[in-house]
């Protein structure tokens, strides 16, 4: 039996999602079904100037959309809340205070011109910059003389020297730190908002959080947050940092690439259980050739599996996928993905042919009865067979409605044509082209008045 296992996703809301955090969220959310736990959403909105109540609603729009539903977050509640951090402030206050008491924390009054100048002089010395820890010894009287000049303080956490941070990571191994590489870093902010080291660690310890997945460019901020959970002694979580998402080009996946968010690849017409599965496979290795349905995939899922080699986001693969998601889709589910109503002939017709709705326009238009004019090939074709051929056509289709055996049957019979010189003729009058899907659920979807007029369109001696 294994022990259920608290998960999170934990988004700034600075932006949409991108391709690399739905990856996150989705194995943090498929390790909490895995095993029977919990799946958290916390919205990570202390930086007030970069973050914004509209890209936190799109957020939670897309998280839907892909299905990755949460057992607590800041619609649903649940007992660890507020899940938004922009109001947690008092429980973080509450929290600073204890570290200043403790000597665990202290004000810092630093300018930013002043600290710039340390790390430059650092920089210049061969040293990595690194707060020179200028306000960690002040007196009671140095505080209240800087405080009296209108400096509104940090508050930094004071590192504790000698030390060495150790911990496993779920995909990286064993990690050590000498504290003395850590210097002392910001827990508050000059307006008195939480830090991300500070806010991101504490609220996974509040909220229960067993194991953290997240992209590998937070691998080296864990050492400061094991710190802080250290001195407020609170719990621990497991961190598994998976490697991060490439393009096909090996460098890390940006804006160059294309698409990036979860957004953009759903407003071209991508299915969620698409993305889903390409992104699954994504770090994620073992024996993973079938699709899978989101509730299959729980049981699937190998949380020691998790790779830190950058995965390489391919959009073929990904299309792949969506061809394996729309075989998948009932007729009447195709149709209403492509725009086309209800209608499962539509979907039935072009369920093979097409892997974006774009794709569907040409074929929705031959379906509206907009024919492209034929070429000059496809003209001599319609002429070879002449009115008289369109004239029975369209009499035999009277009798056999749009069922394409019957009425092909019927036509060979009564123009001697056979194979190509029977369907080529009767392909390009119902559709001005000679390729496209199959003619039989062509006819269907036509329907047989439509049908009708097209092949007497032809039936008149030019
Ligand atoms: N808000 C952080 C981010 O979006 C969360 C990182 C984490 O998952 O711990 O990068
Ligand atoms: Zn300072």
């Amino acid at each position: 039996m294994t022990t259920p296992v608290v998960t999170r996703f934990a988004p700034s809301p600075t932006g949409s999602v991108h391709l690399g955090n739905a990856r996150t969220a989705l194995f943090s959310y498929l390790w909490a079904r895995k095993t029977g736990g919990r799946f958290i959403l916390r919205i990570e909105d202390t930086d007030v100037e970069r973050s914004q109540r509209r890209f936190r609603d799109e957020m939670i729009a897309e998280l839907q959309w892909l299905r990755l539903v949460w057992d607590e977050g800041p619609d649903v509640g649940g007992p660890a809340g507020p899940y938004v951090q922009s109001e947690r402030g008092e429980i973080y206050a509450a929290l600073f205070d204890r570290l200043e008491a403790q000597g665990d924390a202290y004000p810092c009054y630093c300018r930013p011109e002043e600290l710039e100048i340390a790390r430059k002089l650092q920089r210049m010395a061969g040293r990595p910059p690194r707060y020179p820890g200028t306000c960690r010894g002040l007196s009671a009287a140095q505080r209240r003389e800087r405080a009296a000049s209108g400096v509104r303080p940090t508050l930094r956490f004071a590192v504790p020297t000698d030390r060495v941070v150790e911990f496993t990571d779920l995909v990286h191994g064993p990690q050590r730190l000498q504290t003395n590489d850590i210097g002392d870093f910001i827990v508050r902010r000059e307006d008195g908002t939480a830090s991300f080291f500070f806010c991101n660690a504490v609220d996974d310890a509040l909220m229960g959080v067993t194991h953290v997945l997240r992209g590998d460019d937070h691998l080296a901020n864990t050492p400061r947050q094991l710190l802080v959970l250290d001195a407020l002694g609170l719990r621990r979580p497991d961190y598994g940092h998976v490697g991060l998402l490439v393009g096909a080009d090996g460098a890390p996946l940006s804006k160059r690439h294309g698409s990036t968010s979860v957004q953009e690849f759903r407003e071209r017409g991508f299915l969620g259980a698409a993305l889903l599965n390409h992104l699954y496979r994504l770090g994620h290795t073992g024996d993973l050739d079938q699709w899978l349905a989101l509730p299959e995939m729980p049981a699937h899922f190998r949380p020691e599996h998790l790779g830190k080699a950058p995965a390489r986001f391919d959009e073929a693969q990904l299309v792949h996928w969506q061809k394996e998601t729309i075989a998948r889709l009932s007729p009447a589910e195709v149709s209403a993905w492509l725009g086309a109503g209800d209608d499962p002939r539509v979907g039935e017709l072009l369920r093979h042919n097409v892997v974006l709705p774009k794709d569907a326009a040409p074929w929705l238009a031959v379906l509206r009865g907009e024919l492209p004019p034929l070429g000059e090939e496809e003209r001599r074709i319609v002429a070879d067979a002449g009115p008289g051929f369109f004239a029975a056509a369209a009499a035999a289709l009277s009798e056999s409605g749009a069922d394409l055996p019957r009425f092909a049957k019927l036509v060979a019979a009564r123009t001697g044509r056979r194979g190509a010189a029977l369907y080529m003729p009767l392909r390009l009058a119902l559709t001005g082209c000679a390729h496209g899907p199959e003619l039989a659920p062509l006819l269907a979807a036509i329907g047989a008045d439509a049908a009708r007029r097209r092949l007497e369109s032809h039936a008149q001696d030019p």
